[in-house]
């Protein structure tokens, strides 16, 4: 009994004893005491380790973004391709590991899932081997190409953007690393006569694997073959053969041959002689074309031989010269300073194939001006002589600067004898050498100035203009022996006459209207001709009417004919009456080709085209005419007598403007006028006449003459209008016209009433501005005529009939000439 001390060893560390310890305890005799300890014990810390993870890849292509463990299923945990990781604290004992995430090229050498053992507080070590095979695939590309030439510098082969890498024709590159999908590859560095089928082409690449492409180049040939082959000559004798290109390529060839890489084209072949052994040999023909293409071989067979002496002769069968018509002794005269048509006839004397050149040497008064080639026009040099064709004859123009007087010509055939003949000294024209003598004849140009006429009847006005009247010119330019043309275009003129123009001329209308012009023209005192333009309200008949020896004449102005009529009437105007074609009035009794054709070849120089001989000529009424060369040489026969311009030199003075015409036999006088202008008298006498007389009887002058006919007029009236020079004196005497016509009854006049001085009051006519003119009134009765002229120009408006005349004009003022039919009273007036 007694105090004691108890305490309580051994406790594991994770266990703790509640209260003292030791603790003292008083023990009893024969009594148990008892001590109880508390102990609290936590769990007991396991034990742990440690596993060493490592990967280790090999191959091309390791997988680019490393690979993933888990332990025993756990959470994935990132490690690099060739990478150790340290996991601590993994319970002692047994686990899984798997590795995973490798790339699809990648293998994991043995197990992914591995079992592996940690030892408490020690380190297990897991190694994987991985191979990465291949990730890429490749392109095998192959070119085949067919035809020829094949391109000789290759191809370039590109991948989608990559390098562009060569590759010869037939050949095949592979181009490797190219990753897996869809690829572009182009072929370049094409030859332009190459073509691929397609091109690019797509492909697929899959790895590890190798795709094919195949482009299908075809190329065509661009150049050609030309085989001469030599025959007929002595063996070892070299030909003589030029082959020539236009682009520069000549080669000579003296044996047969190929001749390869020829551009395609044209080449001559030429042949020249060649001899052996004394024996000229020669090929005919001498010189051929021959067409090389491209990828194909031509031929040419050249075969020697001994040329026989020629048979072929050439000559020239006459020339001549034409400005509109010719004959074939080519003696129609040209005229001056018009360009003219050369033709020169070669003869063959027998078929060839030779197309020889002819020169023509110009001469004028001796002196050479030109030398002209003129090449074959035909295939080959014809055996008789045909004007018919063109074609035929060998031709060129001579310009009218050359043309004159003093003109000859030569012309040789095949001047630097090319042509082998049998005569080589019979090739000039003339055959003496000495040129052949051309004869030119001046005329005067024409002057023409157009009337518009406008008919008071039905208000139809000519058209004529500046800008038309070159068209009316046309036949007369193209057909007539004229040098040039000029014209101008005068003010409107107004007929008065009451009636229209009709198909027949049953009122006289025409007849009237172109006596009218011709008073115009007299008064106005020019050597020009005159043509009025009327323009007609009737679908056909009289279409123009002139004088046959004056130079007026009016005309319709219809498009399509007014140039054919204008040439007609003009061909009157120069004394030409009617060809009988047509059935025409007032017929040439001499004219030499039957039913009125032209006879002889014409040819409208502007044009080129050639004029048969059974054309109608332009002064009967057939249509589409052209001219005869009798027609030509009358007309430059009256032309060149220049009978036109001789009465023109007189000055102008005061003249009495005496006209009027006769009609079916009976003479009808129109009222006169006094008028300032050149004298206009009758160049011959004749059976007609014209007297002024004074109030006593006394004669102030008088004249004989034949009035001039009308052709186209089918009543054949006759015309004068004179302007007959008289003093101011005379005129004041002037009492009575007459006019005497054989057969029948004169006509005279007198003033129709008698006027005491100042008994005709100047304001008994009433002049007033209207819309384009100016309207007159007046007493007919008095004065039966006014003639109406511009102040400013003196051209005459008007002869205005009837007491009431409305005057085209866009004049300010017009001056009045009032006739009492004997004497004139002149007035202006402003419009
Ligand atoms: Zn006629």
């Amino acid at each position: 009994p007694g105090d004691h001390s108890v305490g309580l060893t051994g406790l594991s560390a994770n266990c703790q004893l509640e209260g003292e310890n030791p603790r003292q305890v008083a023990v009893t005799a024969a009594a148990a005491t008892a001590v109880a300890f508390s102990i609290a014990c936590e769990q007991p810390q396991a034990s742990v380790g440690t596993l060493e993870l490592s990967t280790a890849t090999n191959g091309p292509n390791p997988d680019p973004n490393g690979y993933a463990f888990t332990i025993d299923g756990g959470d994935a945990q990132p490690i690099g391709v060739s990478a150790t990781e340290s996991v601590a604290n993994l319970a002692a004992g047994a686990h899984t590991v798997t590795l995973a995430e490798a790339s699809a090229n990648c293998t994991i050498e043995g197990e992914s899932s591995r079992s592996f053992t940690v030892p408490s507080g020690g380190t297990v070590s897991v190694a994987y081997t991985i191979t990465c095979a291949a990730s890429t695939g490749s392109l095998s590309v192959t070119t085949v190409t067919a035809g020829s030439p094949a391109d000789p510098d290759g191809y370039t082969v590109r991948v989608d953007d990559g390098a562009p890498r060569t590759l010869g024709p037939g050949a095949t590159v592979t181009i490797g690393e190219l990753a897996p999908g869809a690829h572009t590859v182009l072929l370049g560095d094409l030859e332009a006569n190459c073509t691929v089928q397609e091109n690019p082409l797509e492909v697929t690449v899959a790895a590890a694997q190798t795709v094919s492409a195949t482009f299908n180049v075809t190329c065509t040939a661009t150049t050609g073959s030309l085989t001469v082959t030599i025959t007929g000559l002595p063996d070892g004798t070299a030909a003589a053969v030029t082959v020539v290109s236009p682009n520069n390529f000549s080669q000579g060839v003296t044996e047969t041959e190929t001749l390869s890489d020829l551009q395609p084209g044209l080449y001559e072949v030429t042949v020249d002689e060649v001899t052996s052994g004394g024996t000229t040999y020669s090929a005919t023909p001498p010189n051929r074309t021959v067409t090389v293409a491209a990828g194909a071989t031509a031929t040419a067979t050249v075969s020697y031989g001994r040329p026989a002496a020629p048979s072929l002769n050439l000559l020239i069968d006459g020339l001549h010269l034409t400005q509109s018509t010719q004959t074939p002794e080519g003696d129609v005269p040209l005229v001056d300073g018009r360009d003219a048509y050369l033709r020169v006839f070669v003869l063959s004397n027998e078929a060839s194939s030779a197309t020889p050149e002819v020169r023509v040497r110009v001469y004028v008064r001796g002196d050479l001006r030109s030398t002209l080639r003129v090449p074959a026009r035909g295939s080959s040099a014809p055996t008789s002589k045909d004007e018919s064709r063109l074609g035929s004859s060998w031709n060129v123009r001579i310009p009218g600067s050359l043309v004159g007087p003093g003109l000859s010509v030569l012309a040789d055939v095949d001047p630097e004898n090319t042509i082998a003949e049998r005569n080589e000294a019979d090739n000039d024209f003339p055959a003496s050498g000495t040129p052949q003598a051309v004869v030119v004849r001046t005329a005067p140009a024409l002057g023409v100035r157009f009337v518009p006429v406008r008919q008071r009847a039905n208000d139809l006005q000519g058209d004529v203009s500046a800008a038309n009247k070159s068209r009316f010119l046309e036949s007369a330019r193209r057909m007539f022996p004229l040098p040039g043309s000029e014209s101008d275009v005068h003010a409107v003129y107004t007929t008065t006459t009451s009636d229209p123009l009709q198909a027949d001329d049953g009122n006289g209308a025409w007849f009237t209207v172109l006596n009218e012009i011709d008073a115009l023209r007299v008064a106005e005192g020019t050597s020009r001709n005159y043509y009025g333009v009327v323009r007609i309200g009737y679908p056909s008949g009289l279409s123009g009417m002139g004088y046959l020896g004056l130079p007026t004449a009016i005309g319709y102005d219809d498009e399509l004919d007014r140039s054919r009529v204008m040439a007609h009437e003009l061909g009157h105007n120069w004394d030409r009456e009617h060809s009988p074609c047509g059935n025409p009035g007032g017929v040439d009794s001499r004219y030499p080709y039957p039913g009125g054709l032209i006879g002889v070849y014409g040819l409208d120089v502007p044009s080129e085209e050639l004029k048969a001989p059974s054309v109608p000529d332009i002064m009967g009424y057939c249509r589409d005419p052209w001219i005869s060369d009798y027609t030509y040489r009358a007309v430059l026969d009256y032309r060149g007598a220049g009978s036109a311009a001789s009465a023109m030199a007189a000055r102008e003075q005061l003249c009495l403007l005496v006209w009027g015409r006769i009609v079916d036999g009976r003479p009808v006088l129109e009222p006169a006028f006094e008028v300032v202008t050149r004298p206009t008298l009758p160049k011959e006498t004749g059976p007609y006449s014209v007297e002024g007389l004074t109030d006593d009887g006394a004669r102030l002058f008088g004249f004989t003459f034949d009035a001039a006919e009308v052709a186209d007029d089918p009543r054949r009236t006759r015309h004068f209008a004179f302007a007959v020079p008289l003093s101011q004196g005379d005129a004041a005497r002037l009492g009575s016209l007459r006019l005497t016509a054989p057969g029948a009854q004169a006509a005279a006049v007198r003033p129709r009433v008698a006027q005491p001085s100042g008994a005709a009051a100047p304001d008994s006519i009433v002049a007033r501005r209207i819309a384009g003119g100016v309207a007159l009134q007046w007493n007919a009765s008095a004065h039966p005529m006014i003639m109406v002229r511009d102040a400013a120009t003196g051209e005459v408006l008007s002869f205005a009939r009837g007491g009431t005349a409305q005057v085209a004009t866009g004049s300010g003022e017009v001056d009045l000439v009032v006739s009492d039919r004997v004497r004139s009273r002149h007035m202006r007036v402003a419009r």
